[in-house]
């Protein structure tokens, strides 16, 4: 495995990071999640802007251009040799020392790599996911907001521990309105009565595979829209189903015990699932 790292590339062993790093004393940086299907890079432009958009947000300037990042990502692809790929570009805030001060660093650390990928949850795209909502709130008021994919996933963790100690595959969070709000890494859809819904992306993260998701249900012709929603909308839902780089689309069968639906992935998340498979291998840079 070859690791790109501020412009060169290092095997798994020789790759190091200083502890000095502000990425790592404070998570202080951001990073981003991208996969490739056969050989092509799956929506890189999107995922490019998301990434400069949270640097900016922190006030982090990436030392390369967007151009230059596309290259470090092909060709971290190119030289490992991955067709169907998870791709993982980081940017801290880099080496410094100690004390929250940004301008202790001198400069950010670019760090790419890539690791051979298939689909995250198996079996369980055939059989449904088990959700669970979690104790831990997002809160509207707070300072770093969830569209900045920030270096500090600690939030996320808590979630997915609470969902592990109660026999969950995903965990749901809510906001402080009682509103939901996204997974632990993923976007959320509700389907009732043949329509499609989704919370708004103020408390949650702007997924791209969300966006693939709306677009394919705007192709299949089927109703969708944004709308605020409550544990009541979760539990009686026909279908549920999430949306993420990593999970692709997978559906959710059971939420805090309830059975959504009759138990099994509903018709429109089935097509919704088909569609993405296709969309996927038809588009991409090479
Ligand atoms: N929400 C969170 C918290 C995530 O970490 C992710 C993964 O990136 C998503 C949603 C889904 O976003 P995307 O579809 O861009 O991967």
């Amino acid at each position: 495995m070859q690791l790109y790292i501020d412009g060169e590339f290092y095997s798994r062993e020789d790759a190091k990071i200083s502890p000095f790093d502000h990425g790592f004393l404070y998570g202080d940086g951001v990073f981003e999640g991208i996969r490739a299907y056969s050989g092509r890079v799956f929506r890189l432009s999107e995922h490019l802007d998301r990434l400069y958009d949270s640097a900016k947000t922190i006030d982090l300037q990436i030392p390369l251009s967007k151009e230059e990042m596309t290259e470090a990502i092909l060709e971290t692809c190119r030289k490992n040799n991955l067709k169907d790929a998870y791709i993982r570009p980081l940017v801290s805030r880099g080496v410094g020392d100690l004390g929250l001060d940004p301008r202790k660093c001198e400069k950010p650390t670019v760090v790419v790599f890539a690791v051979e990928w298939g689909a995250m949850y198996g079996d369980l795209y055939e059989k449904g996911l088990k959700a669970i909502s979690v104790s831990i709130r997002r809160n509207p008021a707070e300072s770093l907001p969830p569209n900045v994919k920030s270096l500090n996933y600690l939030n996320n963790i808590l979630a997915k521990i609470e969902a592990n100690y109660k026999g969950g595959d995903e965990a749901i969070f809510f906001d402080t309105n009682g509103y939901v709000s996204e997974g632990s890494g993923d976007n959320i859809f509700v389907v009732k009565n043949g329509s499609i819904s989704t919370p708004p992306t103020i408390n949650n993260l702007r997924g791209i595979t969300r966006l693939v998701g709306i677009e394919i249900a705007n192709e299949l012709g089927i109703n969708i829209s944004e709308r605020n929603m409550g544990y009541y909308d979760l539990y009686s839902a026909d279908e549920v189903f999430v949306t993420g780089t990593a999970a692709e689309i997978a559906p959710i069968t059971l939420i805090d015990g309830r059975v959504i639906g009759n138990g099994k992935p509903g018709a429109i998340t089935r097509q919704m699932m088909e569609k993405f498979k296709i969309v996927v291998q038809n588009e991409g840079t090479p």
